[in-house]
């Protein structure tokens, strides 16, 4: 595990938290915008449906903007 303790919070960021994100949460790309919906998965990085972000490869980024998984912030219906 990379500790980023040196980097400051992004609101709504999980910085590695990803054990606080629901299973079911979908999370959106605050460059793009792209959100990733765990019920639909991404065709584009062939990750099934019912895949929640925190069990994304470690590798994924953005499908959109190729932006990397920090980018990402929880939404709040
Ligand atoms: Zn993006």
């Amino acid at each position: 595990m990379v500790r980023r303790d040196g980097m400051s919070r992004f609101e709504g960021s999980f910085l590695g938290d990803a054990n606080r994100i629901a299973p079911d949460a979908r999370l959106e790309c605050k460059v793009c915008w792209h959100v990733y919906d765990p019920a639909t998965g991404d065709p584009v990085w062939q990750v099934a449906p019912d895949t929640p972000f925190s069990a994304l490869p470690e590798h994924w980024r953005c499908p959109n903007c190729d932006g990397d998984k920090d980018q990402f912030m929880v939404l709040h219906d």
